[in-house]
């Protein structure tokens, strides 16, 4: 099943989106996901019973605004925006497949005092149809995707020994 990872990963890096979905994983899911967790309730203490937790197919949002139809996704470090972006659109594209119309993001930064809004149009929701068949199609890859060419991403991805030792 895909997952908000996996979406995510396709706009970072499709060598990593495949090494994450065989099972060569180096990432600290679990810790990332318990770090953003902590960011938000040490940052946020006034929101909780606020923010429920929601589960999708595809997806788990951690803090989601029933009541005003907000995602908000917290983030240590702005440096994959683009990705994060990306997650948190196809959070949005998941609840509008469950029904939830109207629903928008914010994407927080609290270690950076940013936050941003994020929204789902057609040209996204076809961008992420896109996505969703071309993250399936390289997952059915039996060759391993080969590394980006420069190093823009590489330098905060745990593959980036796994990829760059040579
Ligand atoms: S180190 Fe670079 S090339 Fe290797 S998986 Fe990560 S982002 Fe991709």
């Amino acid at each position: 099943m895909l997952t908000a990872t996996h979406i995510a990963y396709y706009f970072i890096c499709h060598r990593k989106l495949w090494l994450f979905a065989n099972g060569i994983n180096m990432e600290h899911t679990s810790d990332t996901v318990y770090e953003g967790k902590l960011i938000h309730e040490t940052s946020y203490p006034q929101r909780p019973g606020k923010y429920t937790e929601l589960e999708l197919a595809g997806a788990k949002i951690d803090f989601y605004d029933a009541k005003n139809k907000v995602v908000h996704e917290v983030k240590k470090s702005d440096k994959m925006e683009e990705a994060h972006r990306w997650q948190v659109k196809y959070y949005l594209y998941l609840l509008l497949e469950s029904g939830i119309e109207d629903a928008t993001g914010v994407l927080e930064y609290p270690k950076l005092r940013k936050t941003e809004q994020v929204f789902l149009n057609e040209d996204d929701i076809k961008d992420l149809e896109a996505a969703i068949k071309a993250t399936k199609n390289l997952l059915n890859k039996e060759e391993c995707p080969p590394r980006l060419k420069k190093k823009t991403f590489c330098r905060n991805c745990s593959y980036f020994d796994f990829c760059w030792s040579d």
